[in-house]
């Protein structure tokens, strides 16, 4: 078989709710950027990724007046309800174009500081696993389980537990039917590597950096900007 190529997903069709304001969190200024610019440029300019599909809501107001809309290597679909169906929407139609044992690597919209060389080590540490896997990092911090009244019930053992990121990358061939069928059957998926999970696989971790933060609640922003800064500015 041919060598594999590698694409890049981006989910970018939520409307991020539990920023407030009245845009999507992913078309909030960064750095003096919308926040979907800089993830957009990570993959799609990562010398690695051979063309990237971005998943956008039909009346996103917002996408057309970005940089890298007209892109040549960028493809355009139609968002879903939910994040998966947004994701499964793209691979569909990478389907069309892409061969089933190519790799996808599918990363947030709203992920706008992943680090160049991460994603390198993702795919140098992937590309001849069976099943793929994901940024993530080891969970530091003690965890508790706290009950609905506000108090703490227990105490979770932290040793093996980590924090799951993206870019989350696996062959389009067997993310596409994990996917289908997780969705078929009615299973709530957050991430890819939850659907792979579902469908009977062990998804890789291979441990990224921590400032590869997700823009969530509004503070985040300026959390962004000084990870942006100390990574020294534009990558391309
Ligand atoms: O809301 P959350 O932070 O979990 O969203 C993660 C990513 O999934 C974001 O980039 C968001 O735009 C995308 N998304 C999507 N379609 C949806 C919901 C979320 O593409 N229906």
């Amino acid at each position: 078989m041919s060598e594999p190529n590698f694409w890049a997903v981006i989910p970018a069709a939520g409307l991020g709710r539990r920023m407030g304001g009245e845009r999507p969190k992913q078309y909030l200024e960064l750095e003096g950027r919308p926040v979907i610019d800089h993830a957009v440029e990570r993959m799609l300019l990562h010398p690695r990724l051979d063309g990237l599909v971005i998943a956008l809501r039909d009346d996103d107001a917002w996408w057309a007046g970005t940089e890298f809309a007209d892109h040549p290597d960028l493809v355009r679909v139609a968002g879903g309800a939910e994040r998966c169906d947004s994701v499964l929407n793209a691979l569909e139609q990478l389907a069309r174009r892409a061969h089933a044992e190519d790799w996808v690597l599918v990363h947030d919209a709203a992920r706008p500081c992943v680090r160049r060389d991460d994603i390198t080590r993702l795919v140098d540490c992937l590309r001849d696993d069976p099943v793929g896997g994901l940024l993530g990092v080891p969970v530091h911090d003690t965890i508790k389980r706290v009950c609905a009244d506000g108090r703490v019930g227990s105490t979770v053992p932290r040793e093996a537990l980590w924090r799951a990121f993206t870019p989350q990358m696996f062959r389009l061939g067997m993310l596409r039917e994990a996917l289908r069928a997780a969705l078929a059957a009615g299973v709530a998926v957050t991430d890819e590597a939850s659907a792979m999970e579902w469908a009977g696989h062990a998804p890789r971790m291979v441990e990224g950096h921590a400032d590869n933060i997700k823009i969530t609640r509004a503070g985040d922003l300026d959390l962004a900007a000084f990870l942006l800064s100390k990574q020294g500015g534009r990558l391309y």
